[in-house]
């Protein structure tokens, strides 16, 4: 290390009157220097960049302070950690720590929460795509299968009519929330009968076991009156089915979709100004249901597949400034050593970024481009920095939740992923990808296998 002082180039700014930020200036321009007391220098160093970095104290306390909100709201509570969120199976393994059970999507997450020891009984079956086989194995497995259109529901009827036990079944329901475009794509809808009718044709065959009522209403939804409308139309439901068919529901499951503090594009808030805390869609779901008018001793078990806001905020990215250069146009743009395909989410939030070190006063708008040769790889597309040297580290906020599964190996392979425990020591949870990772699974016929040039 050398003490001699940084040459910093002077940037001349247009001043511009009245537009300033009404939260203020600088927040985005503090030097983040540690997370959970480890220094981000250390980690790339010894991890590399670019490189994900989860905090396990953050996961704990998010699900922890989720469960007491909702715990001391309502009697019988259960969490479901929604796989596809984030499925590594070290962080999969904090939410089961901490008493989450396993939403799954798929066949593949389904023998994931399998192979990290979810009873089965305790991994929540959704989305479309269930085969014969993968209903069959539910059944058997007495999984809870959240049933999403009729075809389903027909297929899953002849396949218990092979077996011993009923089926544990769930409808999945759609609904007018009052927030608009409606996600009717999914499940049976609630206004226009569809739902009461799977309902009848569910207790008429005698062949499923109908447990529970679900929905999944959106994501990043920024009203909690719209989760206050949503339950209380499966508890209308819920006390139709005890008032027609004398049959007393175990739960209802209200999905996942509360926002975390990410600041999504064209919004005129940031994320942290405008996005409820989860106390509120805490008050508006338990208020409806236990003011429907279901008795006390009946009340349904309220089931919870929080994804993104319990793993967002404990999830930063790591990076490195590659180079800086001047658009035609005149604006910085700045290249960093990440983009798009492992920041999927960078195409409908601005990501929170701070540089890693410290830095003098001036700032300048600039474009953020990612080290991709693709057009639309921009992490971000103007935001104000202080001017970053190659070289340079940087922090990317928020970014826990879908980025890890939704990441592809574009152009670049995938970075390590790092969690750092309770007591401030990182361990590697995914190794940085190789060529073998790649091509383990290609296949070259032999007549393909040599050429000449
Ligand atoms: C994706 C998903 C979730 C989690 O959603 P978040 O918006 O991340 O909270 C929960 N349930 C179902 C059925 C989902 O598809």
């Amino acid at each position: 290390m050398t003490d001699k002082m940084q040459y910093e180039r002077p940037v001349i700014k247009p001043l511009n009157t009245g537009l300033m930020n009404k939260f203020g200036t600088r927040t985005e321009y503090e030097p983040f220097t540690h997370i959970d007391g480890v220094a981000v220098a250390d980690i790339i160093k010894e991890f590399g960049s670019p490189v994900f970095v989860f905090s396990e104290r953050k996961l704990r306390e998010n699900i922890r302070n989720a469960r007491r909100i909702f715990e001391t709201r309502y009697p019988k509570v259960q969490f479901a950690w929604s796989y596809k969120t984030n499925y590594l199976n070290a962080i999969c393994n904090v939410y089961h720590q901490e008493g989450s059970w396993a939403e799954v999507v798929s066949r593949f997450e389904y023998d994931k929460a399998l192979q990290n020891g979810v009873p089965p009984d305790k991994i929540l079956f959704n989305g479309p795509d269930k085969t014969d086989s993968d209903l069959e194995l539910a059944a058997q497995n007495n999984s809870p299968i959240h049933i999403d259109h009729l075809d389903e529901l027909y297929r899953l009827i002849d396949i218990a009519a092979k077996m011993k036990n009923k089926p544990r079944v769930a409808i999945r329901v759609n609904m007018d929330t009052g927030v608009y475009p409606m996600w009717d794509r999914f499940g049976f809808n609630y206004e226009n009968g569809q739902a009461w009718d799977a309902i009848n044709k569910i207790m008429a065959t005698g062949k499923l076991n109908l447990t529970g009522l679900h929905t999944h209403i959106g994501t990043y939804m920024l009203s909690a009156e719209a989760y206050g409308v949503a339950a209380y139309k499966l508890a209308d439901l819920a006390i139709n089915i005890k008032n027609v068919h004398k049959k007393n529901l175990a739960y209802i499951d209200m999905g996942g979709g509360f926002a975390s503090h990410n600041t999504l594009k064209g919004s005129y808030q940031t994320g942290a100004d405008s996005v409820p805390p989860i106390s509120q869609y805490a008050e508006a779901i338990t208020t409806a249901l236990l003011n429907a008018g279901i008795n006390t001793e009946e009340l349904p078990w309220l089931y919870l597949e929080t994804g993104r806001a319990l793993i967002d905020d404990a999830g930063f990215l790591l990076g490195t400034v590659i180079s800086n250069k001047r658009l035609a146009d005149g604006r910085r743009a700045t290249i960093m050593d990440f983009g798009v395909n492992i920041l999927f989410t960078s195409f409908w939030y601005n990501h929170k970024i701070s540089p890693a070190q410290p830095f003098g006063n001036y700032t300048e708008d600039c474009v953020l481009y990612g080290p991709l040769c693709m057009n639309i790889d921009v992490v971000r597309e103007n935001v104000t920095l202080p001017p970053l040297n190659a070289g340079d580290h940087v922090v990317v906020h928020h970014v826990g939740a879908y980025n890890i599964s939704q990441s592809m190996q574009f152009i670049n392979l995938r970075p390590a992923v790092i969690m750092i425990d309770m007591k401030g020591k990182p361990h590697m949870i995914r190794k940085q990808e190789k060529l073998e990772t790649l091509e383990r699974d290609e296949v070259v016929p032999d007549y393909l296998s040599k050429f000449k040039l």
